[in-house]
C-alpha cells in the first residue's frame, strides 16, 4: 500500500538536482543518484518582517522535547550544542504544527530583539 505524504520539492540551482524533502525533514531523496541520505531537518521559521512562515533548515540534533533535561541538543538557530534543560522554546522556529524548537540563550535574546523591533 502507498500513502500520501507531504513533501517539499526543490531544485538546486547549482547542481540542477531535484531534492525531495519529506514531511518530517529527516529524509532527502536525491533523484539523480536515487539515494536517500540523512540531512538537516526542515522547519518553519517566522519572518517577523513579512509576518509569515518560511521553510528553513535546522540541525539534525534540534529538538522540541526531551524527557531528560541533560540530553544534549543542538540549538535550532545556530547549531551550538546545549543541554535540553538550558534551551529556550523558540518563538520563531517551529514544527509544522507550531511547536517551538529549543534554542540557546543568545539566539533567544536575538529573537526577543527582532520581535521588539518589528512588533512581533
Ligand atoms: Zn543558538
Amino acid at each position: 500500500m502507498y500513502r500520501w505524504i507531504d513533501a517539499d520539492v526543490r531544485i538546486d540551482k547549482l547542481t540542477k538536482k531535484v531534492l525531495v524533502i519529506i514531511e518530517d525533514g529527516n529524509l532527502l531523496l536525491n533523484i539523480e543518484k536515487g539515494e536517500r541520505q540523512a540531512m538537516s531537518k526542515t522547519a518553519n521559521k517566522w519572518n517577523c518582517n513579512l509576518h509569515r512562515y518560511e521553510t528553513c533548515e535546522i540541525p539534525e540534533g534540534a529538538s522540541i522535547y526531551e524527557t531528560d533535561l541533560s540530553t544534549p541538543i543542538e540549538c535550532a538557530a545556530c547549531g551550538k550544542e546545549i543541554p535540553y534543560g538550558e534551551s529556550y522554546t523558540s518563538m520563531e522556529i517551529h514544527t509544522p504544527s507550531g511547536l517551538g524548537y529549543g534554542v540557546c540563550h543568545d539566539c533567544y535574546l536575538r529573537e526577543i530583539r527582532r520581535r521588539e523591533d518589528n512588533n512581533g
